[in-house]
């Protein structure tokens, strides 16, 4: 079953969110659920995501002041935490008992594993050549995979005709479900007020599927129009050049990305032709007045291995943003003592 498109116009549904009469100091505990307020009213289920430090970066050249946010430190690995447990928290409530993606990277993992925890069974369809560590803790999970052959589009398809042949099915897509982005919104409170209630002038993230972007988003617009913040920060798209529909469209003035050929990247977990939610990602940027840069593999080598260097052992996905950080300095985007945030996505040894 699909509960995540409008049934009449097809549109990607997303939460709305709903009335809050509450402030700052009635946020209790840490972690995802302490912003339960602006949350769907669930019964949790969590592995301890979220709560992730904000560690000022040396500073450097740069002149801005940049911080990192750890978010490769959440209980799978990736940001993906965040979402995977406020979708399965609410699922579960709804009464499913299958829940279906499919990836074979850091959302399969997440889905996988809050599937474990809320005594859900989960059915990932990957391609048939997929392999690695990211595919082993799927299975870890005790997750069923089904192997489709053929490209990725097909593992997509897959997916999508068992949910509509099987009401027991529930698609349970990371870029999709409205419940998957309103568990990252919970990355922008975080960084909200750990800030002390302020945002910061820029955030940059990668983009595959725009859910860490969009959550972002409408995370930091939902505290502003409360008056919790006072203004939205400047968001930056970074994209792999080998797969930029995002920073493609942006350049050529488009109000929606075209399908690109992708190429090989090993920012892996960005490599997304065609994303479902391509105009919201536009509209957003546009509202922000944000931008997009696009990354060469030899930057994202290279930011990478810099990250490494002060401590910090990150996948490549997660270094197109640090790796477009440089130009955005150079451009003039990020002025000298601007605060930039930079959520660090993926560990290092998801892909070793
Ligand atoms: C999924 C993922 C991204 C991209 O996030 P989207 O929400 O798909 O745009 C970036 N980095 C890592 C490590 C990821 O797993």
């Amino acid at each position: 079953m699909h509960l995540n498109f409008c049934p009449r116009c097809g549109v990607p549904l997303r939460w709305q969110g709903k009335p809050v009469h509450v402030g700052p100091e009635d946020l209790r505990g840490r972690g995802v659920w302490r912003y339960q307020p602006f949350l769907p009213d669930v019964e949790p289920v969590s592995l301890g995501e979220g709560g992730t430090p904000l560690l000022p970066a040396p500073s450097k050249s740069v002149g801005a002041r940049i911080f990192w946010k750890l978010e490769f430190l959440n209980p799978t690995g990736s940001f993906k935490d965040r979402g995977a447990s406020v979708m399965v928290s609410a699922l579960r409530a709804f009464g499913a008992m299958h829940v279906a993606d499919d990836s074979s990277g850091n959302a399969g993992a997440a889905l996988a594993a809050y599937a474990a925890q809320a005594g859900l069974r989960a059915h990932l369809f990957v391609p048939a050549y997929a392999s690695g560590p990211k595919v082993r803790q799927i299975a870890a999970y005790g997750a069923e995979l089904h192997r489709v052959p053929g490209p990725r589009a097909a593992a997509t398809a897959a997916v999508q005709r068992a949910c509509a042949d099987n009401p027991h099915l529930i698609y349970a897509s990371h870029n999709s479900s409205p419940y998957f982005i309103s568990g990252i919104m919970t990355l922008a409170f975080e960084i909200a007020e750990e800030l002390g209630w302020r945002s910061p002038d820029h955030v940059v993230v990668p983009v595959g599927g725009g859910g860490l972007l969009l959550g972002l988003f409408y995370g930091f617009a939902l505290l502003a129009e409360l008056g919790w913040v006072e203004k939205l920060p400047k968001i930056h798209a970074a994209q792999a050049a080998a797969c930029a529909p995002i920073v493609r469209a942006l350049a050529e003035g488009l109000s929606e990305p075209k399908e690109v050929e992708p190429g090989e990247t090993i920012a892996e977990g960005a490599r997304i032709p065609k994303p479902e939610r391509g105009k919201e990602i536009i509209m957003a940027l546009r509202v922000v007045e944000g931008s997009g840069v696009m990354v060469e593999e030899e930057e994202i080598q290279r930011a990478q291995s810099e990250l490494a260097k002060q401590g910090l052992y990150v996948e490549p996905t997660a270094a197109l943003a640090p790796a477009a950080l440089p130009k955005l300095v150079a451009h003039g985007t990020i002025k000298p003592n601007e605060v930039v945030v930079i959520p660090l996505t993926g560990f290092g040894l998801k892909t070793s």
